[in-house]
């Protein structure tokens, strides 16, 4: 089948392969050893750090290597807890509905283990969160607010620069899930005015099990504070156990070919996932089925195309489908399709429409876009006969 579901993970780039075995043949050393191997892997360690902080905009010195994204949320909200506040209110936090699960889960921890409030911003049809509700949703009492930068089961951007100046204005800190937006959005930590950033390779064509949580000086204070891992004291302190090198590395190096293709890797994305909606739409159209785009056409990145056909059952059309194009529901982490609180937040009631979300990513081509089209539109005129 033709593999339609970058957002739940990307194929890892042939040259990162290269780059990752090349380095394994030639260094076995650990990075903390005072020996020549381990003086070896230190450079590569470094040598992939810089390549990290350029793709984003920071300094080498903010990147904490970390398992993925997942992990470098919960080390955010982890090291929130640390800060109590001086004032006698309830520690306040916001984010929005749509986050990803590794966010809400956090919050909802806080909320239940240390009676925290949380404000759960939520989105318009167009899955976006207003500026205006987040300004009034701030309290003195507020430490953090938490917004991703691309939705993963929509596509959806968020205002997150907006979002940035307002928090650094009112001393706010601000964690931003940039996984679903590394390589697809031009993406500079200093504009963001973010004091988080989290990051997973295998989103951009590196391999799985690496990520990364770029910090500010004030949010290193914090985590150096409590830090979810300790131990060995790797990651200047901030993150102990033993950095995976041939997987930094090949976070390196996926982090250096998304910078320089992503001019490029961009248009052709955004070109290919329009095609491929307006594809499918103009087919469906001659009295077919009706079937509309989930979230704002404008503020999106077009790698995700998450669609709705109404009077469709999504469970048999993902049977008709999966055998020829691998595409999902909704998010990959939910498994089989159990609901969707991103779905719900924008109001699609899945009872009545299929939902089928299809991830593009640098190496789709012209020609799967093409039969993917096909096998869609055949799979839904197929269930519509029925
Ligand atoms: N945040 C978002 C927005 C994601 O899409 C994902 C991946 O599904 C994650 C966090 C978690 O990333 P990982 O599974 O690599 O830890």
């Amino acid at each position: 089948p033709v593999y339609l579901d970058g957002n739940a993970t990307t194929p890892i780039d042939p040259q990162v392969v290269q780059s990752m075995a090349a380095y394994d043949q030639r260094s076995p050393g650990n990075p903390s050893s005072a020996h020549v191997h381990g003086a070896r892997a230190e450079t590569a360690l470094r040598a992939a750090r810089g390549e990290v902080a350029q793709l984003v905009g920071a300094d080498p010195s903010q990147v904490i290597f970390m398992s993925g994204a997942t992990e470098a949320n919960n080390q955010v909200f982890h090291a929130i807890s640390s800060k109590t506040g001086k004032q006698t209110a309830k520690p306040h936090l916001i984010t929005s509905c749509i986050e990803h699960k590794s966010v809400l889960d956090a919050c909802c921890r806080l909320q239940e283990t240390l009676g925290w409030d949380v404000t759960y911003l939520p989105v318009g049809s167009d899955g976006v969160v207003r500026v205006q509700a987040l300004e009034e949703a701030l309290r003195p009492e507020t430490l953090l607010v938490s917004i991703m930068l691309v939705n993963n089961e929509i596509g959806t951007r968020q205002p997150v620069w907006q979002i940035g100046r307002i928090c650094k204005d009112r001393g706010v800190l601000f964690h931003v899930d940039a996984a679903q937006a590394v390589g697809k959005v031009h993406i500079d930590m200093r504009q963001l005015q973010a004091d988080a950033l989290s990051v997973s390779a295998h989103k951009f064509h590196g391999p799985k099990g690496i990520g990364a949580l770029i910090v500010s000086p004030h949010m290193e204070q914090l985590i150096r504070q409590t830090p979810l891992l300790v131990g060995g004291g790797q990651e200047r302190g901030l993150r102990s156990g033993t950095v995976p090198v041939p997987l930094a590395v090949g976070f390196g190096r996926a982090s250096q070919l998304a910078r320089e293709q992503l001019l490029h890797s961009l248009a052709d994305a955004g070109e290919l996932g329009k095609k491929f909606f307006h594809g499918i739409k103009k087919e469906l159209e001659q009295g077919v089925a009706e079937i509309c785009l989930n979230g704002s056409y404008e503020e999106r990145v077009w790698s995700n195309v998450s669609v709705r056909i109404r009077g469709i059952d999504g469970g048999e059309l993902l049977q008709q489908i999966l055998p020829r194009v691998s595409c999902s529901s909704s998010s990959a982490c939910n498994g089989a399709f159990h609901g969707s609180h991103v779905l719900e937040a924008i109001g699609v009631d899945t009872s009545r429409n299929a939902v089928l979300r299809f991830g593009l990513t640098r190496m789709t081509t012209g020609a799967e876009v093409e039969i993917a089209i096909e096998s869609v539109v055949a799979s839904i005129k197929k269930l519509r006969q029925l």
